[in-house]
């Protein structure tokens, strides 16, 4: 693959040609560069998990543990084996939206129904975690999509926004209805206190495994694939998202969707 096609005074027709073949081969070369280096992040993964099973297998049937010995071996299996099933998961998640499904379950739904669903499903880890969590949602908000891939969505940002934001910190959920042309959209914007993302950074938090650092991900249970998943599932409904976000000072995720012409708009809070 790593030759090119060389047609130098082959006239322009030909070298055009040339030219078009050598961007597609460069094109094919980084495809295949990206699928094998999340075939090694993904296997990366799933070897830490597997490797601390057998090693804590071995602690079980030696014959000299205490129960207690015992019983803590037996949690840290379990709570390996649920990481790695985590993982398959969203790995079954990436592949399945990489395949371009048909949209079999796109139906329309409220938008802000949607988001109050996640923020409940939240409010409980913000609330451990001494962080006050506020909403003021649009409703209703017709968008025509996948109910259960945007909760996840929402869910994949707000969990962040809790993994990340200090104890005494704030994370504040607003809607917006916007005009683009012909097209309404709705702005859903997920705002943080937290420790921020510097900006070199910035830019890789969508990619597939990228983790910002390592050690705080491993400690809070993240292989670096939510952000990549929710973007996925976005794109799937032809919206956008997007962060801004300033060191030390917390980060704001935009998430716009297309909405149904249908939609009527009155504002309450959740
Ligand atoms: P993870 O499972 O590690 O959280 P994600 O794909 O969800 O993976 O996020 C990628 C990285 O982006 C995280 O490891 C974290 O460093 C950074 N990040 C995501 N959300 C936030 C946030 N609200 N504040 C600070 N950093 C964040």
């Amino acid at each position: 693959l790593s030759e090119r096609l060389i047609v130098d005074g082959a006239g322009d027709e030909l070298e055009r040609l040339a030219a078009t073949a050598n961007e597609m081969l460069t094109r094919l070369e980084a495809s295949f560069d990206t699928i094998a280096r999340f075939t090694a992040d993904a296997s990366h993964e799933l070897r830490t998990p597997v490797a601390i099973v057998q090693t804590t297998g071995e602690v079980i049937l030696m014959a000299d543990r205490t129960p207690d010995e015992h019983q803590q071996a037996w949690r840290t299996v379990l709570m390996q084996t649920d990481r790695m099933g985590r993982l398959i998961e969203d790995l079954l998640v990436l592949a399945r939206t990489d395949c371009r499904e048909p949209e079999t379950s796109f139906e329309p739904l409220d938008l802000g129904t949607c988001i109050a669903d996640a923020i409940r499903d939240v409010r409980i880890l913000a609330e451990t975690a001494e962080i006050t969590l506020t909403a003021t949602l649009v409703t209703p908000c017709i968008v025509i999509g996948d109910t259960d891939a945007l909760r996840r969505v929402f869910l994949i940002i707000l969990e962040n926004a809790v993994k990340y934001t200090p104890a005494g910190g704030t994370i504040e959920v607003s809607m917006k209805c916007n005009r683009r042309g012909i097209q309404e959209t709705a702005i859903v914007s997920i705002r943080d206190t937290g420790i921020g993302i510097h900006e070199q950074d910035l830019p890789r938090i969508f990619e597939r495994f990228y983790r910002v650092s390592r050690d705080r991900s491993r400690r809070t249970g993240g292989a670096g694939l939510g952000l990549s998943i929710a973007q996925s599932f976005i794109l799937r409904h032809n919206g956008t998202i997007s962060v801004t976000s300033v060191p030390l000072q917390g980060s704001v995720f935009d998430i716009e969707l297309p909405l149904s012409n249908s939609a009527v708009f009155t504002e309450s809070p959740e």
